[in-house]
């Protein structure tokens, strides 16, 4: 009887084996995770910012283990584990630990990923996968070499500076206050920029400097010496008669169509539309060659007089009252009616059309973030994307926009800020410019 017993319970516990490896079995699934790394450039720092996505679709992500291996050494970066079913796991994750912080030159490495799972296999340890990447940390920002800089900037005036880089750039840019000028590479590693004294900036806020950022994505800021040069532009009273109002108001009521009162229209024109006419040119300064297009002769509107010079600080006047204040940002041309307008210089048609207080215009591209308007057109002899050589004939002078006579309004823009024309007009003056930005002799090769 007893003996009998004993065998049942024996019978019965191998059955219980059985039937617990049978379910262990069953359990069982042999899908590693899935890890995929988000592809990274070939040079890094250890800020950048890389991703990596886990997937395992059967038990899910148990625990995951990121390390560098430096000169066969591992150092961990990342290690976490997840309780529950978590089919996929996507981490953000840089390089920053204490064997690479702090090093200079460049650090090469592997990176390695790896993942398991919440599988019975493996006697509970689950299934793993791994996976390498290559790495490589600059460590070094970049440097530069400065090649030539205008030595002074007056307000409202442009300048010109080149460098070489130590190492090829993902950008460069001259950095004034809240302004920024594109820096454009002209031969391997050796960059061009013309930059200005905005004519609105605060003398205390004009401390350029040079910021560039390599391909890893490491930055280094300089200051450039150039001296700015304060210039106090002229008061100039603008009559602005009943009749030129009233004259105006059909043009003026296309544009601004809600606005019944001759003057309130006038001065909406003057003030809003001014401001986003201007803000809608200096978008443009994006679409500029990265190499000078213009010609080493510039070009007037030929036998005209200036009516109004850049910079006037106008007072705007109706019936002995100010009623308006502005900075006149260009130079007002007069010749005779319906004139030919000649391009400045060689250049890209960027804008043809109207455009608010600048009525029919035109905009140039001459490369460098150097633009020019022809403004108050009576007409426009040329198509955007077009390319036109100096002198050519882009339009007729007229009174469109706000424009009382027929004249041309010309302006200069640097980087999307109107600038002296006289700066490019001047042939001297230019010349100054063009030999910083030639550097070296065989640049435009
Ligand atoms: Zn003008």
């Amino acid at each position: 009887m007893q003996k009998k017993n004993i065998l049942m319970a024996y019978a019965f516990a191998m059955l219980t084996l059985v039937c617990l490896g049978i379910a262990y079995i069953v359990s069982m699934e042999h899908d590693a995770p899935e890890i995929i790394i988000t592809p990274f450039p070939s040079s890094l720092t250890e800020n950048s910012e890389l991703e990596v996505l886990l997937y395992d679709r059967s038990s899910g992500i148990k625990s995951v283990e990121i390390s560098v291996i430096i000169n066969g050494k591992p150092f961990p970066i990342l290690t976490e584990s997840y309780a529950g079913k978590h089919n996929s796991r996507h981490l953000r994750f840089n390089l920053k630990h204490p064997a690479i912080t702090g090093k200079s030159g460049n650090i090469e490495g592997t990176l390695r990923i790896k993942a398991t799972d919440h599988s019975t296999a493996n006697w509970w340890n689950g299934n793993s996968s791994s996976l390498d990447a290559p790495f490589c940390i600059d460590a070094d920002p970049p440097q530069s070499e400065l090649l030539g800089i205008s030595s002074q900037v007056r307000r409202g005036g442009s300048a010109a500076v080149a460098f070489r880089a130590s190492e090829p750039l993902q950008s460069a840019l001259v950095r004034i206050g809240p302004h920024e000028f594109t820096a454009f590479e002209q031969t391997e590693q050796v960059y061009a920029c013309i930059f200005a004294f905005p004519l609105e900036l605060p003398l205390e806020e004009f401390k350029p400097e040079l910021v560039l950022t390599d391909k890893a994505g490491n930055t280094s800021t300089s200051p450039l010496e150039t001296a700015a040069v304060e210039h106090e532009y002229r008061e100039d009273n603008i009559q602005i008669g009943q009749n030129f109002i009233t004259g105006k108001f059909a043009e003026f009521s296309l544009i601004v169509p809600d606005e019944n009162d001759p003057l309130r229209l006038f001065l909406r024109m003057n003030r809003q539309v001014r401001q986003s006419n201007y803000a809608e040119l200096a978008e443009e300064r994006h679409n500029t060659a990265a190499k000078p297009l213009w010609d080493n002769d510039f070009m007037e509107l030929p036998n005209s007089v200036r009516r109004g010079l850049y910079g006037d600080r106008r007072v705007y006047i109706n019936s002995g009252t100010t009623i308006d204040r502005q900075i006149h940002k260009g130079i007002d041309l007069a010749s005779y009616r319906h004139d030919n307008v000649p391009a400045v210089s060689s250049g890209t048609v960027l804008m043809a059309g109207y455009l608010g207080i600048h009525g029919n215009m035109v905009l140039l591209d001459h490369g460098l973030g150097v633009q020019s308007l022809y403004s108050h057109l009576s007409r426009v002899g040329v198509a955007q994307g077009q390319q036109v050589t100096r002198g050519q004939t882009l339009g007729l002078t007229g009174t469109s926009g706000m424009a009382g006579g027929d004249h041309l309004h010309f302006e200069i823009l640097v980087g999307g800020h109107s600038v002296e024309p006289d700066d490019w007009l001047n042939q001297p003056r230019r010349a100054r410019m063009e030999t910083i930005i030639n550097q070296p002799p065989n640049r435009r090769d």
